[in-house]
């Protein structure tokens, strides 16, 4: 008998590896903070012992919910200002509230709450684009945490930098922090084409190469955008990057809302991955994306919550119940995105795209403990005929009951770990009251 960490039973794990493997009474064992088994409870408990064995009557196993696109920060934006057209909600609200509020400060409070919402809703990693990164990859680390991190680089002036050099420096030097750290990932996040000109992209594109972290950014987001590119570069945005060689596999592409079929062609050939952040763009009313014409060309379409300013929560599993039932609304065909194929684009694909597939997206042998257990003795988890319909159609985040990042508890019996829950809600509540009475004033 080897001794372990843990061993976790279940009624069903879902490891989402290459077969889709459902194994009813399934364990699995952890050991160093990786997977180092996983089986039938009888196999594994024959193999292995641990000081901690988790017993999962009535409950599920699955790999980590990877949100691919957000501004986690901007919880503290939540509800601020709703029921907008997305240019006037972003140069009339958010790029103000942004000049005056952002800080090192802000970030690492806000991103706190973020991440306790997100990992209380089966996230376990998340991929971001904002600013002062570095107070972020503090915060998540410390919660606990996966996350990829993208700086955030413009054309124009924000509180985070004034110039195109300054940007980029602020970049580079977070990366070289953080490069080769478990939990977090430095990224490269060029805005999108209407705020970042063809010196910012290839630069950005550059910094990626020279370091080989990913890229993040928005494309095609809505029709003023295409339009806007049009005027300037005679190209859709899809064409002129791809004419300045910056497409390849390190990219994620978010929303792509308005493609033209060769745009999608040549997505899928380049290997661009893309988030898909349905929820946000129903509530801004941009359009939505061809995601299963992008399934059908063999891109890997994944979820995004975007940012709680515009969604107005991290919730990847009401992303997952919602892209499905309104792509086979959209498509006339009830058979698109079924909830197999959802819950591989939420786990497994989330992973790929962000370029961590050898790292973590499935539970299976060397891959880092990023899983979540969940109670199915609940009335709307009852009867069960079929795991997988239950995840994506009538699970809620407070069905999770224990969250594993990185071989670490950090979520147990629903209740944070790492830190204390009601300092983080506290936190969040004073910042609240700063920005109302700043509001009141102005
Ligand atoms: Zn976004």
């Amino acid at each position: 008998m080897q001794s372990v960490d843990y061993i976790i039973h279940a009624d069903y794990v879902l490891p989402m590896d290459e077969k889709l493997t459902v194994i009813e009474h399934g364990a699995i064992a952890i050991k160093d903070s990786k997977i180092l088994d996983v089986g039938t409870s009888k196999e594994i408990s024959k193999k292995y012992t641990s000081p901690s064995i988790i017993r999962g009557k009535g409950k599920v196993v699955f790999p980590g919910l990877i949100n691919t696109h957000t501004h986690a920060a901007m919880v503290y934006f939540r509800g601020i200002a709703d029921d907008l057209p997305l240019k006037e909600w972003l140069e009339d609200h958010i790029w103000p509230l942004e000049n005056r509020w952002l800080s090192p400060e802000f970030i690492s409070d806000a991103v706190e709450l973020a991440c306790l919402e997100m990992l209380k809703g089966g996230v376990t990693a998340y991929n971001d684009m904002y600013f002062y990164e570095d107070a972020a990859g503090r915060a998540t680390r410390k919660i606990g945490m996966r996350a990829v991190l993208g700086v955030g680089v413009l054309d124009f002036p924000t509180k985070s930098a004034n110039t195109i050099d300054e940007y980029f420096a602020n970049a580079e030097s977070f990366i070289k922090d953080w490069k080769g750290d478990n939990l977090i990932t430095p990224c490269i996040a060029p805005h999108a084409l209407y705020t970042c000109g063809k010196e910012t992209l290839i630069r950005a594109r550059r910094v990626a190469d020279t370091y080989g972290i990913p890229i993040h950014m928005h494309i095609s987001e809505t029709k003023w955008e295409v339009e806007e590119i049009r005027k300037k570069y005679g190209m859709r945005p899809v064409e002129y990057l791809d004419s300045l060689g910056f497409l390849d596999e390190k990219v994620l592409a978010v929303h792509c809302i308005w493609l033209a079929g060769h745009e999608i062609e040549v997505l899928a050939k380049r290997g661009v991955g893309v988030s898909h952040c349905i929820e946000s763009s129903l509530k801004l009313s941009v359009g939505i994306a061809p995601i299963v014409s992008m399934l059908k060309a063999g891109i890997k379409v994944t979820f995004g919550s975007d940012s709680a300013a515009s969604n107005n929560d991290l919730n990847i599993l009401s992303e997952m119940s919602t892209a499905a039932k309104l792509h086979k609304t959209v498509s006339e065909d009830p058979t698109a995105l079924d909830a197999k194929k959802v819950l591989m684009m939420a786990t497994r694909w989330g992973a790929d795209v962000l370029g961590l597939g050898k790292v973590t997206g499935s539970i299976e042998k060397g891959k880092a403990a990023d899983l979540v257990i969940a109670n199915l003795n609940k009335p709307h988890l009852i009867p069960l005929y079929n795991i997988y319909s239950h995840i994506v159609y009538s699970m809620r985040p407070s069905d999770v009951e224990m969250v594993m990042v990185d071989g670490k508890v950090v979520v147990n019996n629903g209740k944070l770990m790492t830190a204390d829950e009601s300092e983080i809600l506290d936190k969040a509540k004073r910042w609240c009251e700063r920005i109302k009475k700043f509001n009141e004033k102005a």
